[in-house]
This record gives structure tokens, sequence and C-alpha cells, in this order.
């Protein structure tokens, strides 16, 4: 195994990384900012670097400083978290020409997946069933239109460079598609530097299933279930459910070896997840991420795995050691995440945590790198935690959330928590009847 671990990434998920590093005996190097050096993440690695200045671009994402980090401390592999590097396959390539081990996927997977048109024909070529969209790119209208009577109105316009719901732009009928298309290209241009768009079909009531993969460097690849992320605000998660309330045992393991399958031919390594809209009992492929996921911790609740031991353990080479048949999903877990936001307005909320106290007993978790008198820097996202709460069955689950969001503090910040309140106690989240647009109709209810 690695001797020492470099986690390029800051926050909850560098914290969550140390602990597994911490439990298989590996050492770890943190890295931060100016702004992040008294963060708890580099107070729980055994080491830490200095990258750079506040801005994410010169020193989260500064790869000579991290590479650099590798070579002063020692360190042999660099796990990337999510966000920042985790899907810059450059980066991989780097990492590797330095002699290091990047924790995560081969570069050109992490290249086909970062392009959604070359993924989308990718994945449809290994038998994986897709969005009905355009072939390819879309470069001029008179295409656009075409496609778009073929497929049927509505239909979505989306970057090929997208992440993150940006880029996205739905036209209900053709007057409103070449405005769609200019809003999305330019869109597109300005976050991603590639203004490269496609079209698809805009599925009217889907909810957003997702399932969770596992390979080594073997030619083994398991499935370990799904995750329902239907409840989303501006097409980003903001809860998620394993299992999916819409979902039963057969459907399950129908997509999961089809999914499984096709990423054996594909000869991928290490854990990804294949995005799914699920609609009238068909799954419809949107993306791949090729990456650990922010709500990976609801599968391991339900599985008992942990997801970046077996990352770190297939990184190394080592093989998977359990079998598909072996993997059993056991009760129901759910994630909320929690951001410094108004719960009304969504706007960030940074500042000094006066006061941090988190829930505990019997199937609760909370992955967090908040504590009082933590001062929010005003420079990174804003999830400050995630709740994760597990039962034996869906109703214990949401009673235990409701449960532990009332035992949580978080004072001197404006949080979600509220907003979570709200939800346990509604009827369609309660009965699991939601899909990709609930959240929206919810939130727009509520303030008017
Ligand atoms: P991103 O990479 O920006 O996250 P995705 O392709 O994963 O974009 O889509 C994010 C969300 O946008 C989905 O979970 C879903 O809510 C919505 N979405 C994407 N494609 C479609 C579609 N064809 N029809 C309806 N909603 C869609």
């Amino acid at each position: 195994m690695f001797d020492k671990v470099l986690i390029a990434n800051r926050g909850e998920i560098a914290m969550r990384i140390n602990r597994a590093c911490h439990e298989m005996g590996i050492k770890t190097v943190a890295i931060h900012s100016t702004a992040d050096a008294n963060a708890m993440h580099v107070r729980m690695a055994d080491e830490s670097v200095c990258v750079g200045p506040p801005a994410a671009r010169d020193s989260y994402l500064n790869i000579p400083a991290i590479v650099t980090a590798c070579e002063i401390t020692g360190a042999n592999a660099i796990h990337p978290g999510y966000g920042f590097l985790s899907e810059n396959a450059r980066f991989a390539e780097i990492v590797g020409e330095h002699g290091l081990v990047f924790i995560g996927p081969k570069p050109e997977h992490i290249r086909l997946m970062g392009d959604k048109i070359q993924a989308k024909k990718a994945v449809q070529g290994l038998g994986i069933p897709v969005v009905p969209g355009s072939d390819g790119g879309i470069t001029d209208d008179h295409e656009a239109m075409r496609v778009a009577n073929k497929i049927g109105y509505p239909v979505l316009v989306k970057a090929a460079a997208g992440g993150g719901g940006r880029g996205m732009k739905v036209a209900q009928n053709e007057g409103e598609l070449s405005m769609a298309l200019s809003t999305a290209r330019s869109e597109a241009k300005a976050a991603f530097g590639d203004d490269a768009v496609y079209l698809e079909k805009y599925l009217q009531l889907p909810r957003h299933i997702e399932i969770q993969v596992l390979a080594d460097s073997h030619g083994k690849v398991v499935h370990l279930g799904e995750r329902d992320c239907s409840l989303q605000r501006r097409h980003q998660k903001v809860w998620e459910e394993a299992g999916s309330p819409a979902l039963n045992a057969t459907a399950r393991d129908k997509i999961g070896r089809v999914v499984t399958d096709a990423l054996t031919k594909l000869g991928y390594l290490g854990v990804g997840t294949i995005e799914f809209l699920y609609e009238n009992g068909e799954f419809y492929f949107i993306e791949m991420n090729t990456r650990l996921q922010v709500e990976h911790p609801v599968t391991e609740m339900v599985t008992g795995l942990d997801l970046v031991r077996e990352q770190l353990r297939v990184a190394h080479g080592g093989a998977i050691d359990f079998n598909q048949e072996d993997v059993t999903f056991s009760g129901h877990a759910i994630e909320c995440r929690i951001n410094a936001e108004n719960p009304a307005t969504f706007r960030p909320s940074p500042g000094l945590i006066k006061d941090f106290h988190v829930p505990g007993g019997l199937g609760v978790r909370v992955d967090s790198a908040a504590y009082s008198g933590y001062r929010i820097p005003p420079f990174y996202d804003s999830l400050i935690g995630k709740l994760i709460v597990h039962g034996r069955n869906r109703t214990e689950c949401l009673m235990r959330l409701r449960r532990s969001l009332s035992e949580f503090v978080i004072d001197g910040i404006e949080t979600t928590i509220p907003l979570f309140q709200a939800l346990v106690t509604e009827p369609d989240i309660i009965d699991g009847n939601y899909s990709i647009h609930w959240l929206e109709q919810f939130l727009k209810r509520r303030s008017a």
C-alpha cells in the first residue's frame, strides 16, 4: 500500500480521505491556501504544505505547487477528492509523468467522460440507453431545429463541457430555440471556455437515479446500487437517498448489470457514477462522473463499504476482494447537504461559526470540517457539512433525520438546516413521491 498520500482538496472531503488513510495506516499530507492555514483538514493530516493564496486557481488548482508538495514530502500518490482537479485529465497525466499515482480513473477515461457529447456516444456504443437527442454537437440553428422537430419539444440545450448544472437551457418550442442556443453557448463559453452544445429531449417528470461502480485493474467491475438525487435546486443536488424510493431489487439488478458490462468493456478503473434520468420505468444516461461524489456516504451506509478505502486499494493495483453477489443493501440512508446559505434566498453566508454542535446516536454520521470558532472563508463553495442518517427502513430513516436535524446547532451564520426541517414533514417527501422538479416547485410555493 502507499506510504503517504497527498490530499489535493479541502473541507469535509479532505477530512473524509484523511480518515480512510489513517485507518489503513497511510500517512497524509494536506495542502492548503493561505486562507485555510488553520483549517481542520490541515490539523488532521500528518503534514501540510501551503500551495498558494486564497483564490482556488492559485492554490487548490495550482498543479506545479501540488506536484512539488508531493516531491518535498515524499508522498507517492495524490487523492483529488471531488471538484478542483478531480476531473482534470491533464492533471492525472502530469501526476503519472512524475512517477506518482493518481487515485482515480485512467486519464483517457476522465477525458472521454468530461466531454458529454463524446461520453454519450461512447456509452451508447457500450449498450447503455441514452436520452434521445442530437447525435453529436450542434453547430447551426437550422440543424438544431431539424433535430428538435424530430425528437419533439420541449428540448434541452446542454454544454458539452457542462458541470454543476451550468450551460443548460430549455426551449419549449421552435420560437425559443435560437435564444436557448445562444444563451447556452455564451454561458458555456464563460464557464468552461468551450461553447460546444448539444440537444436532448427535455424529460418532463423524471427522477435522477445514479449507479455507483467500482472497478479494479484486474478486469473486475461491481456496482454498489443506486442513489436517488432527484431533489435538486438549479440542477444541483440538495438531498440524496440510497436506495431510490422508485426502484425495486429487480430494476436495480438489471441496470446494474448493464452498467457493469459496459464499464468492463471500457476497461474502467476506480470509482465512478453513471447518472441517469428515470421515467416510466426507463433509464436514460445523462453523464458519467469519474470521481468520488459528494453523496457517496449514502452508498457506504447501506453497503457497509468504505469507498475511499476501495479507491486506495484499486489505485495501488489491488483486486476487489468481494463479488457482486456479496454486495448487499441494508436499510435506507439519506444525506442532506448543509450549506452556509440563507435557507430561503440561498445567498451565501460565510463568516464566524460561534457554536457548532453535531447530532449523534445510532445511524447518524456528520461529515464536516467545521467547528465552534471556525471562520468560513468566502472563497470556496458553501458546503459546510453533510448530515447522513441510516435506518432499517425509509420510515425509520426519516424519523431519525427529523430528530438529528433538531439536534444540529450551527450558530453565527445562516444554514440550509431549516429547509431540511421543512422537507422532512412534507407528505410527498415522506411518500418518496418526487421528480427532479419537485424542490423548485416547493420553493416557489414557499416564497409566494
Ligand atoms: P451537470 O453536469 O451540469 O450536473 P447533468 O447532465 O448531470 O449536468 O444534469 C444535471 C441535472 O439537470 C439532472 O440531474 C436533471 O435534473 C437535469 N437534466 C439534465 N438533462 C435533462 C433532460 N434531458 N431532461 C430533463 N432534465 C435534465
